[in-house]
């Protein structure tokens, strides 16, 4: 392989070529605009536009696009040439900087839970200039935000962008109460661990299931499945291998920082862990990558699954967010650090992410949800769908302390007073041992693990963003007013622990006990995304969002409704999914098996041997009461399926689905699954669980 050194970031428009292609003037400028969000006028914009196209067309791209994220959770795009003509018949390439700035689009198709009216289908596209255009394909891809006519966001960056611009804002008020002058901006770092599956794709494509749906409706756990956990971080098969060696060629040189990869703990389950970035570029390198995982396993004759349960019996796919908050000087805010000035402002601020946690656990919960996902939380394999966080024993004691005024440790005489004494290190591996907290603080970040593989990691970063930023607003609006900076300081600290410990929770979340403990200290817990999603507009989310300016009471409900929408849209085509395989493959397989066996019985009746007791008679026996069964839950399904498309309202058919739909889906494929084990294979229509999960070499 060609030195990595070398090709890292070739295809991107970073500041290194930028330097070497800018003006010094303008490359200042645009210096300012991505590290301290200062606006870029239209002259320079020209100027960058130009330095872009020229660096592009070098590098054989033909074609411009505004890259975003709209509701939909995968990227958009539309293709614009460079050319344009000139009288004498010829063309010359030509990139203006209006056209790197603001783009116009016809948007009527993406989703806006009715907040663009039909006469008003313009959509338009705004250049972020913090996170570098790239080349893909030939195509200059210059990420931007999406919004309607009137500036309301449609997609999933433009409330990032606003919400990182809401903790910025507070964060620096604090910081400038502990006399922290220098710092100019903070952001928030994000470092999104992904799973996802790997299988066959001559298996992948005879399973309607998988090609309509992402996730297997059927089937029958082979004889062996995670048990030995001799997947996990084992030897990666070669055909594995040279993907994952691709995937890290086309990442890099995209800028993605592509780090970590192993097998996970399910057969054919893996995890890419990039080093973390700022959270917008963070956000958009991990839908890169979802992207080129899609596309470069087509290639190896592989499909990569992102789906957060492709297989029952074996675990799902997730994501990690991890997440802190740095300063402008280099600073991670949420590392403990060495002097009691630097961990009375690390108290602080991890007060603050705790306060957050309790006070918007619905809204945590809801960032997450998602049909696909509710599969996942509290299945024993994800972190359940109830909020709490992990600070490690060590960390839990010294709040404890702090709030009751007690000492602290052996070596402690006198109490904890913050602003005074120096606090123990957190080494990760003692922060890090708890795998089944939702929210769990590893040593100088957060790990957000309620996430789901496919799922855009913006929405989790714009309310743990925003949530935080109102805690800090709160905590600067006490201080500023305070007379006294470090008894202020000490009594907000013991007040929030006093008030917010109820989320700390350092024991196994995947408890049943835990689920009792849970209820009893007043914590939400919002089992499936049709519970979750109306507690978005509750008063107090409207008033956090809208205090922060990150989406009004307009944009909020458009969301919601688009959530509701979505999850109904899955819903329905999983049940008709479902009850075309069972109808038009399964049902007829069987039923052919059945006569098979039959004909064998009656030919040992001709020939005078007695069969009544036999394999044949027995297993058709079986199969025929079986067939009956699910054929009775495949007419409810249906029945259940067409009632649910006359609901009008969304929340209300959501409920439907989960609590008439999904059920009948649960029985009928139970029923299917039975016949599936007394079913010869040579009869079985489709690839079964062995050859999805082991079938890769
Ligand atoms: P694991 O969770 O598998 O043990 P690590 O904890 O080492 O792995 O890292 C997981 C992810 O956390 C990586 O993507 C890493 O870059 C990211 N990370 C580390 N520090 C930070 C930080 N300050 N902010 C955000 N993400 C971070
Ligand atoms: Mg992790």
């Amino acid at each position: 392989m060609p030195n990595v050194t070398e090709f890292f970031g070739t295809n991107v428009f970073n500041e290194s070529v930028m330097k070497e292609r800018l003006p010094a003037e303008t490359f200042e400028l645009v210096q300012r605009a991505i590290h301290n969000n200062k606006r870029l006028d239209l002259a320079t914009a020209a100027i960058v536009a130009n330095a872009m196209k020229d660096w592009a067309i070098e590098k054989g791209a033909t074609h411009y696009t505004h890259w975003f994220q709209p509701m939909t959770g995968v990227t958009a795009e539309k293709h614009d040439s460079f050319i344009c003509p000139k009288k004498d018949g010829n063309i010359i390439m030509d990139f203006s900087g209006k056209e790197l700035v603001q783009g116009e689009t016809d948007a009527s198709s993406f989703p806006s839970g009715g907040l663009r009216a039909t006469f008003e289908a313009r959509g338009y596209t705004a250049w972020d200039p913090t996170s570098f255009a790239f080349l893909k394909e030939g195509v200059l891809c210059i990420p931007t935000a999406f919004c309607s006519y009137s500036g309301e966001a449609l997609d999933k960056k433009t409330p990032l962008l606003r919400s990182m611009e809401a903790i910025n804002k507070q964060a620096l008020r604090v910081l400038k109460l502990f006399g922290n002058e220098d710092v100019t901006a903070v952001k928030t770092t994000v470092g999104p661990e992904q799973e996802y599956f790997l299988i066959d794709k001559d298996v992948y494509l005879a399973r309607k299931d998988l090609v309509y749906t992402g996730r297997t409706l059927f089937g029958a756990m082979p004889p062996k499945g995670q048990e030995l956990d001799d997947h996990y971080f084992g030897t990666i098969k070669s055909r594995v291998k040279a993907f994952m060696t691709e995937v890290d060629t086309e990442l890099w040189k995209l800028g993605v920082t592509s780090k970590t990869e192993h097998n996970e703990a399910a057969p054919a389950q893996h995890e890419l862990a990039p080093v973390f970035a700022t959270a917008n570029i963070a956000v958009d390198h991990n839908q890169i990558t979802m992207e080129l995982l899609q596309r470069i396993a087509k290639k190896h004759d592989l499909i990569c699954l992102l789906h957060e349960k492709p297989f029952e019996g074996v675990n799902g796919s997730g994501k990690h967010d991890n997440w802190s908050i740095s300063t402008s000087t280099g600073v991670n805010l949420l590392n403990p650090g060495e002097t009691p000035y630097e961990n009375a402002q690390f108290l602080l601020f991890l007060c603050a992410v705790i306060k957050a946690a309790d006070e918007y656990q619905d809204l945590l919960r809801i960032s997450i949800a998602s049909a696909a996902n509710d599969h996942r939380l509290g299945a024993l394999e994800a972190p359940p769908a109830i909020v709490s966080m992990f600070l490690g024993d060590e960390l839990s004691e010294i709040l404890e302390a702090i709030k009751k005024d007690e000492p602290y440790g052996v070596k402690e005489k006198e109490t904890l007073k913050v602003g005074v004494h120096v606090l123990p290190k957190f080494p990760k591996d003692t922060t890090d041992r708890n795998r089944t907290a939702p929210l769990a603080f590893t040593g100088n970040k957060f790990e957000f693990r309620m996430l789901g593989s496919s799922d855009s990691v913006s929405e989790p970063n714009v309310v743990l963003n925003t949530a935080v930023a109102e805690s800090l607003r709160l905590f600067a609006d006490e201080l500023e007013a305070a007379e006294d900076f470090n008894t202020a300081l000490h009594d907000l600290i013991r007040k929030t622990v006093e008030k917010h410990d109820r989320i700390i929770f350092n024991g196994n979340c995947y408890d049943e006990a835990w689920v009792k403990e849970a209820a009893a200290r007043g914590l939400s817990n919002l089992e499936t995304t049709p519970d979750a999603l109306p507690h978005l507009l509750d008063k107090k989310n409207v008033e956090l969002f809208a205090t922060h300016k990150i989406y009004t009471e307009n944009e909020l409900k458009s969301r919601l409704e688009i959530l509701l929408e979505n999850y109904c849209h899955i819903l329905n085509i999983e049940a008709k999914t479902m009850a075309d395989m069972a109808r038009k493959d399964i049902l007829p397989a069987v039923s052919r098996y059945i006569v098979d066996l039959a004909e064998a019985v009656s030919v040992g009746n001709v020939i005078g041997e007695d069969l009544r007791d036999s394999f044949e008679a027995v297993t058709a026996k079986e199969l025929t009461a079986l067939k009956a069964t699910a054929f009775g839950e495949l007419t409810l399904l249906e029945k259940a399926t067409a009632k649910a498309k006359e609901i009008e309202a969304s929340a209300e058919r959501a409920v439907y689905y989960k609590n008439s739909v999904i059920p009948v889906m649960e029985a009928l494929r139970k029923t299917v699954d039975t016949m599936e084990t007394l079913t010869c294979e040579d009869y079985w229509p489709m690839p079964n669980y062995g050859e999805l999960l082991f079938g890769v070499m």
